[in-house]
């Protein structure tokens, strides 16, 4: 089977921002993907090729990645193999030739090889999941994030995202239930507390209420939790995305009204972990802070995930030096940071040889693109993040994983608690 023809074209993801869709044909079938984008990006990302003509889309435009698209990458991948979905990536990683992909773009890039994913799993009649991972199918446990804060949201809590992780159910359409209950429980309590202003939404589709702290967040979280029904800390579990670099300045950080230095803010940690039944901590320190990440990982690794987000950057090389120094114990898996699926599954697979969990994560800007879906499930990450259990970009996911797990019926391996250190 061959690529017979790449193409692409600009088209809007969830914040309204426009973005990368390719389209790969293979049997005169048109099979396509949308790259997502990031709100607080970290510096060593793959480039997001854009514009700059102001007088388009704010300079946002990514027509020259789309032209990359159709012109140099679609000369290099017609005829290819659909399926040999390593010899696709590796092509475009050379025609490229730069560290960060900025030639071609990491948008242009991530695009083209997700629907390469598509195209080679319909070539080979098979679903994606299969095609990227043969039979280590297993559901993810979803980390589901329900108040936004930081570059998501426009209030004043900083701490970017508080997610609940309801890893005590038999099953990952279970966790979706206990999710949807929790949310609409979480809901309720936002507007009797605060009035109907606090039940806005941030960009993945958590509230967005007048909280200034992430303990008052999280206290009103673990509220909704026994509100539904559940038990904070039994069945449910609460996680935080710090993603500090966004509120350090000049080695200090500014968060929860306070002035911390990173020690400090280590012992704020620490004390949320014996408050709250928090079981994973992303970003807890600036993205280029190995240092006081392993520091934080020896003190209380043995009993929370500490996640490396803008940390590691889906880059085996920064991953590889985190695993050397102890900075962490799980990897936040976002193919776009990276630029393709080989590069990203190559960090999945540095992770699982360290013992490092693999969380498959989605952008703040997002599209009904489901690829990681499949992805998580293919590669038996165990974990997945993908907003809150509301608004259409965020439960196409969600709503895909309920397919798969139907569709391995018995045969659905599920992690639950076993995949967290409690
Ligand atoms: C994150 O930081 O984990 C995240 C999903 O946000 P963004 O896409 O804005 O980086
Ligand atoms: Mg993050």
């Amino acid at each position: 089977m061959q690529i017979e023809n790449v193409w692409a074209r600009e088209v809007l993801d969830s914040r309204g921002n426009p973005t990368v869709e390719a389209e790969i044909t293979v049997k005169g079938h048109k099979i396509r993907a949308i790259a997502p984008s990031g709100a607080s990006t970290g510096t060593w990302e793959a480039l997001e090729l854009r514009d700059g003509d102001k007088s388009r889309y704010g300079g946002k435009g990514v027509l020259k990645a789309v032209e990359n698209v159709r012109g140099p990458i679609a000369r290099a991948l017609k005829g290819m193999d659909p399926a040999d979905q390593e010899a696709i990536d590796r092509a475009m990683i050379e025609l490229d030739g730069t560290e960060n992909k900025s030639s071609l773009g990491g948008n242009a890039m991530v695009a083209v090889s997700l629907a390469a994913v598509r195209a080679g799993a319909m070539a080979e009649g098979v679903p994606v999941y299969e095609h990227v991972g043969g039979d280590h199918a297993t559901m993810p446990v979803p980390m589901l994030n329900i108040i936004n804060g930081g570059k998501h949201a426009g209030g004043n809590l900083k701490v970017q995202e508080c997610m609940i992780i309801p890893a005590g159910a038999p099953s990952f359409s279970e966790c979706l239930r206990i999710s949807s209950e929790v949310y609409m429980s979480l809901k309720g309590i936002l507007k009797d507390r605060y009035g109907v202003g606090a039940i806005n939404i941030g960009d993945e589709g958590g509230f967005a209420p007048p909280v200034d702290t992430v303990d008052e967040a999280l206290t009103t979280i673990t509220d909704a939790v026994s509100a539904a029904g559940y038990v904070p800390g039994k069945d449910v579990f609460l996680a935080i995305d710090a993603a500090s670099s966004e509120f350090f300045e000049d080695g200090v950080y500014f968060v929860d009204g306070l002035r911390l230095s990173a020690g400090e803010l280590a012992d704020h940690y620490v004390e949320l972990t014996e408050d709250h039944p928090l079981i994973s901590i992303e970003d807890p320190f600036f993205e280029d802070d190995f240092e006081t990440t392993a520091e934080l990982t020896r003190k209380v690794g043995g009993r929370v995930q500490i996640v490396g987000d803008d940390l590691f950057v889906t880059n085996s090389k920064r991953l590889s030096k985190g695993i050397a120094c102890g900075a962490a114990n799980a990897l936040l898996l976002k193919v776009n940071q990276i630029g393709t699926i080989t590069e990203a599954g190559e960090a999945a697979q540095m992770s699982f040889d360290s013992r490092y969990n693999v969380v498959v994560s989605h952008r703040s800007g997002e599209s009904e693109d489901t690829t990681i879906a499949d992805l998580s499930v293919g590669w038996g990450s165990g974990e997945i993040k993908t907003g809150a259990p509301a608004r259409g970009e965020r439960t196409a996911k969600y709503n895909r994983l309920l397919r798969i797990e139907e569709e391995l019926g018995s045969k659905a391996k599920f992690p639950g608690v076993s995949k967290f250190r409690i």
